[in-house]
């Protein structure tokens, strides 16, 4: 079955894959049948070795059950990773990359947003050469206001890091190993993988994908964990926040010093005593006091990111890993 060998002591050893699928699943029990059913034959389809890597990020549903049905069902390409606990999309994909064994890694979401048949296209690009392949979703099919803000925020990133990605929220991607190790090398503790594989990537490109609207289940990303996942992106990968932070303090004090010395003159050479334009300086004032609210806030995520990070607890825990036997010693593990 799917490039099985089986050797003359009747063992099973299977050339390594060249294809390794990354798929985080959370809760997502109504739609990991259709995903099966889409996925393998699609995979199927290509002719190459390949593995289907699912990490159980800690499901309260029934996922954890289907995944391992899923496993029995194809033993010799399918792979779980369970975690002990929910840990994010990102941390999934983390120990999905840690334990590929594949040449390329593809990324996938678990629920049927982007077609797995679009696989190939991906592929397609590697194999011009490109080690990082990145989408667009051809027709995006989310709630209007997160098409809204992911363009604002966009912008905003393009401006502020040195990552270009057209589309950052689509996670359907293709990598080169080398890129993927050096993910899983990084030891970051909250980061967007995508921007990552860019910084690494020596010849990114992109292509567009399908997108279609959720197969089942809801989205996991409430608007609290996209701001979340906005700042990390920004304050992960750039510290121009906090450059801008002192350059804006540097020319208010500039500003401000130009002011006093302009109200000196008044009250000495021109005018005399004077209390007006009070609401004025009140308005500064508020003003002032809110970019300071959000300049310790910003010092805040950056500090926060530092305490997170030497506290150097692991990132996640693997609870179990159900894979095949495949008489390799130490595969799958590091
Ligand atoms: N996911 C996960 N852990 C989480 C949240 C999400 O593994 O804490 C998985 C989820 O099962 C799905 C993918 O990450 O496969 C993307 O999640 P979702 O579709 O909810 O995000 P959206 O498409 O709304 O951005
Ligand atoms: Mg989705």
């Amino acid at each position: 079955m799917n490039g099985d060998l089986v050797t003359a002591a009747g063992t099973v050893s299977r050339p390594a894959p060249v294809i390794s699928v990354v798929i985080p699943v959370y809760n997502e029990e109504d739609g990991l049948q259709a995903l099966f059913d889409r996925l393998y034959p699609a995979l199927d389809r290509l002719g190459l070795a390949y593995e289907v890597l699912f990490i159980n990020d800690g499901s309260r549903d029934r996922s954890g059950a289907l995944l391992r049905a899923q496993f029995e069902k194809r033993p010799a390409v399918t792979r779980v990773i369970y975690f002990n606990g929910n840990y994010g999309q990102h941390m999934a994909i983390m120990a999905g990359f840690s334990n590929v064994r594949g040449q390329r890694i593809v990324t996938l979401d678990a629920d049927l947003q982007n077609p797995p048949e679009d696989i190939a296209t991906l592929l397609a690009a590697m194999d011009q050469g490109h080690d990082y392949v990145g989408s667009i979703r051809r027709k995006r099919h989310d709630v209007a206001w997160r098409k809204y803000a992911s363009r604002a925020m966009n912008r905003l990133r393009e401006r502020l890091t040195h990552i270009r990605m057209t589309d950052q929220g689509c996670m359907l991607r293709a990598y080169d190993r080398r890129i993927v190790d050096a993910i899983a090398q990084s030891t970051e503790v909250s980061t967007y993988i995508p921007a990552l594989a860019y910084t690494f990537a020596a010849n990114p490109t992109e292509v567009i994908v399908g997108h279609e609207e959720r197969a089942a289940g809801e989205s996991k990303y409430s608007l609290y964990r996209l701001i979340r996942l906005n700042f990390d992106l920004v304050t992960g990968f750039s510290v121009v926040p906090l450059q801008l932070f002192s350059l804006f303090g540097f020319a208010l004090a500039a500003l401000s010093g130009l002011f006093v010395v302009y109200l000196l003159v008044r009250r000495f050479l021109l005018v005399g005593p004077e209390a007006e334009g009070l609401f004025t300086l009140f308005a500064i004032t508020f003003f002032l006091i809110g970019m300071l609210l959000f300049g310790i806030g910003l010092l805040g995520e950056y500090v926060g990111r530092i305490y997170q990070q030497v506290r150097l607890r692991p990132r996640y825990l693997v609870q179990a890993i159900l894979q095949a036997d495949d008489n390799r010693p130490g595969a799958g593990h590091d």
